[in-house]
């Protein structure tokens, strides 16, 4: 039975990729053991975590400036240790939605917090482009794709401040210049992975900055000592890892990130443009801040939600319901969800709205 997985994370993931790591649960590599059974130190896992520190640095095409680290904790963990490894006196953020909201929550237990953009009384609609960074700020965070409303940062701010952004919910979905960077994270369980761990790009240089001697870094939350123990300085997510690699090395066969971002951008545009031209639904987003990623939508007339999910729910349609703040609809569309499943869609729109005409 065919289904179309419009979750927002955890989320649709390649076919071959859940394969793969379903098999390698059974019998890892064929030596007879599960992959959950085997040492996260033993040779075998070591070149996985090897092999996947390559991949992520091949296909976002960075050197060896940067480090690579599959951590724990989610990318709610990262709020606090962004701030507990670079914040000396103050860094500035926008609050661009519900988890900027929170990154910026944790940063004010560290220092000063200057919000140099917020998009709350609009709703989160839009995305400011007309920000100043000051020179004196130790960082500058900000979310690339924001999960919930569905808006997405299609360009990023020329600075001498380290760029510190979010990419959980669109990292490998597009070819950006990731150089720009100083640090990216992102949680697993969108375009990547299971859930459970979260991926820590950072370029090593901007580490041990913090001139006032004001906190002694806890060892879990130190990204130099990750960096010196390679990821296992305690006992990783090995099967979120592995399943990572397989991941990466889907994305590398597909042609890497500018071919995905094309077959993105194609499904996204695809699905605005009903959402524009049906008479029932509406999308909120300034047109030029519309995420690739969640594709958010609402039925003008409430009173049909209960009929529209009916419609869709019978068809073999899940995760398509907005965010519990939100409601309305999402359509999350990542990497691996296929064209069709986003024609499917468009196809039930249209029906609904066809349905109505003749009523
Ligand atoms: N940032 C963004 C943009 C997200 O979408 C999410 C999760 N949906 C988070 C942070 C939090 O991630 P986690 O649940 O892994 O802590």
């Amino acid at each position: 039975m065919k289904i179309h997985n419009f979750n927002a994370g955890p989320s649709i993931l390649p076919k071959e990729v859940i394969r793969k790591s379903a098999q390698s649960v059974i019998d890892f590599n064929g030596s007879g053991l599960s992959l959950l059974e085997i040492s996260h130190r033993s040779i075998d896992f070591l070149e996985i975590i090897e092999k996947t520190t390559c991949l992520v640095k091949q296909v976002m095409n960075l050197n060896d400036d940067y480090a690579i680290l599959f951590l724990q904790g989610g990318a709610s963990l990262q709020f606090s240790m962004i701030p507990y490894n670079l914040m000396d006196q103050e860094a500035a953020y926008l609050d661009t939605g519900f988890w900027a909201k929170n990154a910026i929550k944790e940063a004010r237990k560290f220092g000063k917090v200057k919000i140099l953009f917020s998009g709350k009384n609009q709703n989160y609609t839009h995305i400011s482009k007309h920000y100043q960074i000051p020179c004196n700020v130790d960082y500058f965070h900000c979310t690339s794709n924001n999960t919930i409303v569905g808006t997405q940062m299609k360009i990023f701010p020329k600075t001498s401040v380290p760029i510190v952004c979010d990419m959980s919910s669109d990292i490998f979905s597009r070819k950006l210049n990731f150089c720009q960077f100083s640090l990216i994270y992102a949680s697993a369980q969108k375009n990547v992975s299971s859930a459970g761990m979260t991926i820590v790009i950072i370029k090593k240089n901007i580490l041990g900055k913090i001139k006032r001697n004001i906190r002694n870094i806890p060892s879990y939350m130190d990204y130099k000592i990750h960096i010196q123990n390679k990821s296992i300085l305690n006992t990783p997510n090995v099967f979120s890892i592995y399943t990572s690699m397989l991941t990466l090395e889907w994305i590398k066969n597909k042609g890497g990130l500018s071919v995905l971002e094309k077959q993105n951008q194609h499904k996204a545009k695809l699905l605005y443009n009903e959402i524009d031209n049906n008479n029932l639904f509406e999308n909120k987003i300034h047109e030029e801040d519309r995420s690739d990623m969640n594709v958010s939508f609402f039925l003008k007339d409430k009173k049909l939600e209960k009929e529209f999910n009916k419609m869709w729910k019978k068809e073999n349609i899940v995760g398509l319901e907005g965010h519990r703040f939100l409601g309305g609809y999402r359509a999350s569309i990542y990497n691996a969800l296929p064209l069709e499943s986003v024609q499917f869609l468009i196809e039930i729109m249209k029906e609904f709205e066809r349905r109505h005409d003749r009523k």
